[in-house]
């Protein structure tokens, strides 16, 4: 039973969920009440509407297996939402799948043959390079530059030097977790431009898109051509607060779309039947994802200024997502701590979660924490006094 295979065994990296799991623990042995910085979905119940068309649907049966593609009406929804938004997409290019991660897994495995090389930026969501080295893919990385007053941009000359014969895609995450970037549409055009010359895939996930604060986003669906190159990821965790719903999609041309199924109809199926009704009332439900925004906006800005206050931390104010990825490095040297110890310790002495920026997952990070502002003022203002006692003390 030890004897694991070679896809299980590439996975080396850290998830978030680790950090969860110390606070949990120094919340039962210390009696500190714990301020999570370290969570990655909104502080909601999920929106009333969607709650009861899924009670609903449960309660009149809706509980056998749905087609592997996800239901009719939900894959048409998809569908209109992003045609009223984006270049037109048909139902028939669109799979329902439980959660993003799946819907980037289906990518990944649809596309990766052993050695193929796929581009991810440094800093990224950690679950890109495990998923691709599972598969016996190669992750090649781009470090993204970090400026202060600019934040972080994608650095794209150093990505058109490392795309090559084996280069099969590139992933794009905007907005971006963990920096809070939403990228200069400018920039992103040059990527799209980049990936059709060179005959790469862009796989974009866009699962943040409407948590934006200031700027505008430019989607990958907005170039009429996207069928040609794009593999589109979204889902519904983050915008109406479903994360434990278990619901993403898909949305590539219909071949592409036909052979997840396949690959779906073998592994799980289906997506939750009832699930599935709720997020078909999830559409209606715009007007509350609004006034969650403008909450995240508020707070996005206390942080951001009570962050400001401490002496060594470098911060550039996010412009989307719900984090904020302040620079350390100099505390870090001063108090020659990794920036793990640093997250570690700053849980165990004074109850605040953060995620060490080495978990996304490479290099860049290494001088940052993700600090999520999916948390109550009060709170947001409690952990980073806290924070601050933190690295005075460390000073
Ligand atoms: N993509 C990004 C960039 C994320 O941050 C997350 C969740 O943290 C996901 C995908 C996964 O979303 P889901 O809950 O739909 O699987």
């Amino acid at each position: 039973v030890d004897d694991f295979s070679l896809s299980a065994n590439s996975i080396t990296g850290e998830s978030t969920l680790v950090y969860q799991d110390v606070a949990r623990q120094v919340q039962k042995t210390k009696g500190i009440r714990i301020i999570n910085f370290g969570i990655g979905q909104p502080d909601f119940p999920t929106f009333a509407r969607i709650r009861e068309a899924a009670k609903k649907s449960l309660d009149e049966g809706f509980t056998g297996y749905t087609s592997a593609y996800g239901i009719d009406e939900l894959r048409q929804k998809i569908a209109e939402h992003l045609s009223s938004k984006y270049e037109s997409v048909r139902k028939e290019e669109v799979i329902v799948t439980p959660g993003a991660k799946t819907a980037l897994y289906l990518a990944f495995l649809l596309y990766i043959n052993p050695g193929d090389e796929v581009i991810i930026f440094d800093p990224s969501f950690y679950s890109y390079a495990e998923v691709v080295k599972m598969l016996g893919g190669v992750p090649v990385y781009v470090k993204m530059k970090f400026n202060e007053s600019t934040g972080f941009s994608l650095n794209l000359s150093e990505l058109e030097s490392k795309i090559n014969k084996k280069t099969k895609m590139i992933v794009l995450n905007n907005p971006h977790n963990p920096t809070g970037m939403v990228f200069d549409p400018i920039e992103i055009e040059k990527l799209m431009e980049i990936t059709k010359e060179k005959k790469v895939l862009l796989l974009s996930d866009e699962i943040y898109d409407y948590f934006i604060y200031e700027g505008k986003m430019k989607s990958v669906l907005e170039d009429p051509d996207w069928r040609d190159y794009v593999i589109y990821v979204n889902g519904f965790s983050k915008t109406f607060s479903m994360t434990g719903w278990r619901l993403g999609y898909v949305v590539a041309k219909e071949k592409v779309i036909k052979k997840m199924a396949e690959i779906a109809a073998n592994i799980y199926t289906c997506p939750t039947s009832f699930a599935q009704k709720g997020a078909l009332a999830a559409f209606e439900s715009f007007d509350e994802v609004k006034e969650m925004i403008s909450l995240f906006k508020k707070r996005r800005d206390i942080m951001y200024e009570e962050l400001k206050k401490i002496k060594g931390i470098q911060v550039h104010k996010s412009q989307g997502a719900f984090y904020m990825f302040p620079f350390i490095g100099e505390i870090l040297k001063k108090a020659n701590l990794t920036v793990k110890d640093f997250s570690l310790k700053l849980i165990e002495e004074k109850g605040v979660t953060t995620i060490p920026g080495e978990v996304f997952p490479l290099e860049v990070g290494k001088d940052f924490v993700r600090l999520s502002f999916a948390v109550r003022e009060d709170d947001i203002r409690e952990g980073i006094k806290r924070m601050k006692e933190f690295i005075d003390m460390l000073m």
